[in-house]
């Protein structure tokens, strides 16, 4: 049986670990914990769950995350068949109990006649005579591990501290309100002066929001100690308590914009959206990092005009997270383009979330065992969710990197934003459907669109 080695019994080191014992390989689990523990995890357990103890919506009709579970189910995954064991009442989420799931996938993985668990923290990077190895030591990877990786990579492509801004749906803007503009017309690489889009704010609506900022309930994150903000990095409700005026001279600065809407209005302060992928669906918010709690954080931002409708794809946070920049650095079967047989899967890879980490585990897996019995690895079609979440981490960015000089790669939770857009008249009304077809109805269709597209895709990728 061909072996493959796996660091980091987590939620994608142990998912991985199963695919490939379940397939005809073997697999040798190397877990730290037992010898040296984490920051947040409490227990030796594989699979522990850090934080909330549910794996959101298990609607598979409506809701990405629900598709992935689905997806997951069909391709014979170990976490969600230990999670359906042990679901507690938690309305359409699979939630479950913590303890008793990781118990459940840490005694599965024990009883495994082709799974070896090994309890070591591995130092560096795999010896050259493991020829196919998975690194899955998720957002904090011991320090060590964490450093070879960097001198294999790059300084810059691996970061250790996560402040990210919000990101939006594109279609669920006002653009009666919104308009498209660059900062004083600029055109940059490949674009056309109308870049971003601009949420203008006059001077009673900017003392409300900066006011709501300052009342805003913070995160319960667990917080870092001495974790610095980095430069330029600051989250907009520490800048709006360092002075009123500071987001009006920061990234709510108003200069060069005139609102479309309304040419002889000058806006007080501009809220800028900028595009986060190549497909135009997603929009973050450009420099609204945040750690406000997340119901606060929808509401405040919802202040923002244009934004009284928005739907999050993903809300601002800030914690410790170790991810690689992978677009730049991965091949699109997750493998480390300057090491061949050296692959990532999980949240280091820059997708974010239990039940996100486990899906690339299961790919990582399927891919490490197809490549050490001589075949190409087979990738999902970009229309499932298996898919799309892939795409994102090994491609589906857009090089802000060149024009701003900052990274831009951030870590994301699987969303429709990332599918490929629909074909025409894949949107269809519900049966005995009356009245006019929009609105709710018509946003409930397109999601039906995507899920029963994405159903049939995954069927035909798992044969
Ligand atoms: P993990 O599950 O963290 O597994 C990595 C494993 O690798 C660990 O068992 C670790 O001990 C081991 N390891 C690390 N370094 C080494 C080494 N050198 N040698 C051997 N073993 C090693 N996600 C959610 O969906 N919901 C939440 O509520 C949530 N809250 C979070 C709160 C915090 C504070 C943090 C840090 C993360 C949170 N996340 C949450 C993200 C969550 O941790 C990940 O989505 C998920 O656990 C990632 O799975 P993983 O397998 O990539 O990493």
């Amino acid at each position: 049986k061909k072996t493959i080695h796996i660091i980091g019994g987590g939620l994608a080191g142990s998912e991985a670990a199963w695919q490939i014992a379940q397939n005809g390989g073997k697999a040798i689990l190397h877990e730290m914990r037992g010898v040296r523990g984490t920051e947040a995890h409490k227990t030796d357990g594989l699979a522990e769950l850090v934080c909330s103890n549910s794996f959101r919506s298990d609607d598979s009709d409506l809701n990405a995350v629900g598709l992935i579970h689905h997806e997951m189910r069909l391709a014979g995954s170990l976490i969600i068949a230990c999670a359906d064991q042990v679901q507690v009442p938690a309305g359409s989420a699979l939630a479950v109990d913590r303890d008793g799931f990781s118990d459940l996938v840490t005694e599965k993985i024990a009883k495994h006649p082709d799974i070896e668990v090994v309890r070591e923290e591995i130092t560096g990077l795999p010896p050259r005579e493991w020829e196919q190895t998975i690194i899955a030591t998720g957002p904090l990877t011991a320090p060590a591990l964490a450093e070879a990786i960097q001198q294999e990579t790059g300084a810059e492509a691996l970061a250790f501290f996560d402040a990210i801004a919000p990101i939006i749906h594109f279609d669920s803007l006002d653009m009666d309100t919104c308009w498209f503009q660059s900062r004083y017309d600029k055109v940059g690489p490949g674009g056309n002066g109308k870049d971003y889009i601009n949420c203008p704010m006059n001077e009673a609506e900017y003392n409300a929001f900066i006011d709501a900022l300052i009342a805003g309930d913070t995160t319960d994150f667990k917080e870092w100690e001495g974790t610095p903000y980095f430069d330029g990095c600051l989250p907009i409700e520490v800048m709006a308590e360092r002075g009123r005026e500071t987001l009006r001279h920061g990234p709510m600065k108003p200069m060069g914009l005139t609102n479309a809407h309304k040419r002889d209005e000058k806006p007080y302060a501009v809220v800028q959206l900028r595009q986060d992928n190549a497909l135009g669906t997603l929009y973050n918010m450009v420099g609204f990092q945040t750690k406000l709690r997340y119901g606060a954080q929808t509401d405040i931002l919802r202040m923002i005009p244009g934004l009284q409708n928005a739907e999050f794809a993903r809300l601002g946070g800030l914690h410790r997270n170790t991810y690689l920049n992978s677009p730049t650095l991965l091949a699109e079967d997750l493998t480390l383009k300057s090491r061949p047989g050296l692959r990532f899967a999980g949240q280091i890879t820059g997708c974010e979330g239990y039940v996100e980490s486990a899906a690339m585990g299961l790919l990582a897996g399927r891919f490490a065992l197809a490549e050490a019995s001589g075949e190409k690895p087979h990738l999902p079609p970009v229309t499932t969710a298996f898919g799309a979440l892939l795409n994102h981490i090994t491609v589906g960015h857009l090089a802000h990197e060149e024009e701003s000089g900052k990274r831009s790669f951030q870590p994301m939770n699987v969303n429709f934003g990332l599918f490929p857009p629909l074909e025409a008249g894949a949107i269809q009304k519900p049966e005995g459907h009356v009245g006019r077809f929009r609105g709710k109805d018509k946003a409930q269709a397109k999601k039906r669109a995507y899920t029963a597209r994405a159903k049939i895709a995954v069927r035909e990728w798992l044969g």
